[in-house]
């Protein structure tokens, strides 16, 4: 019976995976590096981490009702295909399409952080019934994903929650969009490590964020200039879409308290400077996603289960 669904989440250097049964119960995951060399590199190696799946799970492509897929690119939904995949080199690539060549069920494809952003609904929806979020992925980029009343909200070019591209310094350092001053461009994790000249390098951010927490004065400095404009982007995000949560994911997060402290601490600076951003930007807005919860392997399988025909479409 056809009754298992994949999610894969690609990164940019990893790509993992996860196999569920009906019910959401894990049976097999994996991850696996992502070789991006080729398109046929990265479709070759999603061909045997699907294989590798099925093979730990003891099922066959048959039992498959439906593969979800999240990439970091623009997606056209409706032809499961990924164009402007700088990093995987991808443009106009039929990934869908290949997949389902090859494993014959049906392949739902989104850009990997509107699939996280599905992934971190519900995993809120374990414990509170939330309807209205924005997932922030802070990594080597900055993008935010949209839920509105329990559905992932694109936009008209599948570009909402953009917001690692606002310019927030005119006067910055020029972004890879070309644009100066970007958010990403202050705020991302190698913006981080970029201006963390006080450290010896190799710099991660995580070392910066614990050389704040640490005390050292520079660091502290450093994150604070970080955290004011990541506090701006939560203000953004939540007068724009009037969400009832924020809630924040990926590798910069990782750093845990010592990353939520300076942020909370600038969103109540933000509170006492009026009545409508007390109201606004309360502390139980925001929140974190656990490292161990991969919300983009969730929110994939999330994704592609919404796409299946309901009983009566199919005329059942
Ligand atoms: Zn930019």
């Amino acid at each position: 019976m056809a009754d298992l669904t994949i999610g894969i989440d690609i990164g940019g250097t990893k790509t993992a995976a996860l196999i569920v049964d009906q019910q959401g119960q894990p049976r097999a995951e994996s991850a696996w590096p992502t070789d991006a060399t080729t398109p046929d590199h990265l479709l070759d190696g999603l061909n045997r981490g699907i294989d590798d799946l099925l093979q730990q799970a003891a099922a066959a492509p048959d039992d498959l009702l439906t593969i979800g897929l999240g990439i970091p690119g623009r997606v056209n939904q409706e032809t499961g295909e990924v164009f402007q995949a700088v990093n995987l080199k991808l443009n106009h690539y039929p990934i869908a399409a290949l997949l389902n060549g090859r494993f014959h069920c049906p392949v739902i494809v989104e850009n990997d952080v509107r699939a996280a952003a599905v992934g971190a609904f519900a995993y809120l929806q374990q414990h509170e019934a939330v309807r209205h979020l924005a997932y922030v992925s802070l990594g080597t980029g900055i993008a935010a994903g949209v839920i509105l009343d329990g559905r992932l909200y694109r936009g008209v070019h599948g570009m909402a929650g953009e917001i690692g591209h606002v310019m927030v310094d005119p006067e910055g350092v020029v972004c890879q969009c070309g644009q100066r001053g970007c958010l990403e461009a202050i705020a991302a994790g190698p913006a981080i490590a970029r201006q963390a000249t006080f450290l010896p390098p190799p710099v991660t951010t995580a070392a910066v964020y614990l050389a704040a927490q640490a005390g050292q004065l520079q660091a502290i400095a450093l994150i604070q200039h970080v955290s004011d404009h990541l506090a701006r982007a939560v203000q953004w995000l939540l007068m724009t879409y009037d969400v009832e949560k924020v809630v924040f994911g990926g590798g910069v997060t990782r750093a845990g308290a010592a990353f939520m402290e300076p942020l909370a601490q600038r969103l109540a600076w933000l509170r006492e400077q009026s009545p409508l951003a007390n109201e606004m930007l309360t502390e139980a807005k925001l929140d974190l996603l656990p490292a161990d919860y991969n919300a983009g392997t969730r929110g994939a399988i999330h994704l592609a289960w919404q796409a299946q025909p309901t009983p009566t479409e199919t005329g059942h």
